[in-house]
């Protein structure tokens, strides 16, 4: 009797596992990001997973949480630590997220940490930096391989999708990501430490910093770039 509760749990897991639309996404923002799909192509399979996880956070009951309730992405740190004057280092320059990894453009904020001899240990707690999800969301993907030789600019990376205000959050650059495809998380969770992995970011000449970039679907269900500096500087801080 156990032994078949254990076969029919394990199958249910499975079916879960496999309903979960963070593996579908993840596996589709590899293709786009390497340039195996076409941008047709990719747009068809990118509307289907934003419904599909829609869909399944309005089933699963998954908390929606509203902007007033979003956490600054760098765990002792604040809006002194994003590069460029009042976020002026946002650039959209014809930046289209079906271009993979071959964007153009700079559409992100970057915030920087005290590495001064870039081991992305902080110089002042002499510990990594804990990198929290900004808003509540399911990751729908993640890169965790990066190695140095790799032409990867977003290194070890982390995308999640909040239904609520319908952004997609990109975390760039970390040296560890904590969570996985599919994973559900809320303001303040903690999703990776901050690295140097990336083609730029590893170079002794880029100081050690989170790459943040926010999509917003357009009104037709487009990814569009978002500068969220307003509201990074509203967020609260951990
Ligand atoms: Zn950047």
């Amino acid at each position: 009797m156990s032994k078949l509760l254990l076969i029919l749990f394990s199958l249910a897991a499975l079916f879960q596992n496999s309903n979960n639309p963070g593996i579908s996404f993840d596996n589709l923002i590899t293709r786009i990001r390497d340039q195996k799909i076409s941008k047709a192509e990719a747009l068809k399979e990118f509307t289907k997973d934003i419904a599909s996880t829609e869909d399944y956070c309005f089933k699963q009951k998954i908390k929606n949480y509203n902007s007033q309730e979003w956490v600054f992405p760098l765990k002792g740190y604040s809006v002194r630590s994003i590069g460029g004057k009042n976020g002026s280092g946002y650039v959209v320059n014809g930046y289209n997220f079906f271009d993979g990894n071959k964007h153009t453009g700079h559409p992100a904020h970057d915030i920087f940490i005290n590495d001064r001899n870039q081991d992305c240990i902080d110089d002042k707690t002499k510990m990594p930096v804990e990198v929290l999800s900004i808003s509540g969301g399911i990751v729908i993907g993640v890169e965790k391989s990066w190695e140095e030789k790799s032409d990867l600019r977003g290194g070890r990376y982390i995308w999640i999708y909040d239904p609520s205000s319908k952004v997609l959050f990109y975390y760039a650059h970390n040296s560890e990501v904590k969570v996985n495809a599919g994973d559900v998380v809320k303001p303040g969770d903690v999703i990776a430490f901050v690295g140097r992995t990336g083609l730029n970011a590893f170079n002794k000449r880029s100081p050690t910093h989170l790459h943040l970039m926010c999509l917003r679907l357009d009104n037709t269900g487009i990814p569009v770039p978002y500068s969220i500096y307003k509201e990074l500087l509203k967020m609260k801080k951990k």
